[in-house]
């Protein structure tokens, strides 16, 4: 850690220095903006506060995304991150680079990055085995879990920025007792609280990456709702896995939070016991194993279209953390670069649904709800057992620990708009 992590650490821009403000100056994500209703490129900021600073402010021309950054690797990103912190804490600056602040609330935010690959993991093992418990009782988590960090490739061109509108999709389904398939919207929308890893210069083709490297190669973290169809997902998904009950949309938060950004929040890696193997030695580092962890709060709202028109506020639906994930993002990055596939910069990677080990931790409607049989009231007298058209899902996300100051994620949220008919 560094100067930029001090928590006396103090800026010009007001707001940043209140304490309930996800973006006080030892956060500084990044992303990419313009003025609401202006003729102008998107381009690259930081937000402080409830400002947005214009990266040209220090001389920073990213383009309409931060692929360039991503790829320009860590060294320019810790100098990036010092030039920032000292700019917008020693108010001597605060003149010449006011100029460049935009109100949060004027802008429009997009994708941080072009996304040129998404895969998505299945590294939350309380979710695997309660969702396991829910298809396969007797045999909750298959025998490849504890060895390989499982994941499929997903669709990046439905990869969505926070704020755009999710459309439920139509698939085919089919009831146990039905006895042909019928094609139509699907009735088990969902969602899934997950991290999204956004990579930094990546690999070669043919050249894996080493654990000891990984995390190099990861440009910083976005939240990421998988947003999922249980009814297409339970008849299509064998024998080759996901497919179109996830290739509908994702929704990712606008801000990219740094690797640096994450320091003080480290924590030791999922601890595995007596009767799960040691990970096998391409996947095991003592440093990730001490310190490969983040401890980062993930918590899902929701707020349905009754809700907003009784100006109802969002009810927390759960509130889990990414130490329960059981691979650590170092290990994720080098699985997937482990046969010689390649990662190029801005490419993205899942975490998979983070469920917490208490009932109040569950990160899907799936397990909240006992696969849609014990229904969650909502405030004005609602309940849900699934999201329902007009629903707003919001997912945000804090660190906190004592003696550094907090930092947050903003959100992930989208508003589910009927089927096509
Ligand atoms: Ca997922």
């Amino acid at each position: 850690m560094n100067a930029t992590h001090d928590p006396a650490l103090r800026s010009w821009v007001e707001s940043a220095n209140d304490p309930a403000s996800q973006f006080p100056i030892q956060n500084l994500p990044l992303g990419v903006f313009r003025r609401k209703g202006a003729k102008e490129a998107p381009r690259g900021g930081v937000a402080i506060g409830d400002q947005i600073l214009d990266l040209a402010a220090v001389g920073l021309k990213t383009g309409p995304n931060l692929n360039q950054l991503a790829a320009a690797g860590r060294k320019s990103w810790r100098e990036l991150r010092k030039l920032l912190s000292q700019g917008l804490s020693d108010s001597r600056n605060a003149k010449r680079l006011s100029r460049y602040l935009v109100p949060m609330n004027k802008a429009e935010l997009f994708l941080p990055t072009a996304i040129g690959d998404y895969s998505d993991f299945y590294t939350g093992i309380h979710h695997a085995v309660t969702v396991g418990r829910i298809f396969r009782p007797d045999n909750p988590l298959l025998p490849n879990y504890h060895w390989v960090p499982i994941g499929y490739h997903g669709r990046a061109s439905s990869v969505v920025v926070s704020g755009t509108p999710v459309t439920r999709p139509n698939g085919q389904t089919k009831a146990p007792d039905d006895a042909v398939p019928a094609f139509g919207p699907s009735r088990r929308l969902d969602f899934e609280l997950e991290l999204g890893l956004v990579i930094g210069p990546g690999n070669a083709l043919g050249k894996p990456v080493s654990i000891k490297r990984a995390l190099d190669h990861v440009f910083g973290v976005v939240l990421l709702n998988d947003w999922s169809a249980r009814d297409i997902q339970a008849w299509e998904y064998q024998p080759l896995g996901p497919f179109l009950a996830k290739s509908f949309a994702t929704t990712i938060s606008p801000w990219v939070v740094t690797m640096e950004a994450l320091e003080p929040f480290r924590c030791p890696a999922f601890e595995r016991s007596g009767d799960q193997p040691t990970p096998l030695p391409y996947l095991y580092d003592e440093a990730d194993q001490r310190e490969g962890g983040f401890a980062i709060e993930m918590q899902m709202h929701l707020r349905s279209a009754r809700m907003r028109a009784q100006k109802l506020p969002a009810q927390r639906l759960t509130c889990s953390n990414f130490r329960h994930s059981f691979w650590t993002a170092a290990q994720i990055v080098t699985h997937q670069a482990s046969n010689g596939c390649n990662l190029r910069p801005g490419d993205l990677l899942g975490s998979g649904t983070i469920s917490g080990p208490t009932p109040d931790a569950l990160g899907s409607m799936l397990e909240l709800t006992l696969a849609g049989k014990a229904p969650i009231a909502l405030p004005g007298g609602e309940t849900r057992v699934f999201i329902e058209d007009g629903d707003e899902v919001i997912q945000r996300s804090r660190c906190a620990r004592e003696g550094f100051a907090s930092i947050g994620f903003g959100e992930a949220a989208g508003v589910v708009k009927p089927a096509p008919r």
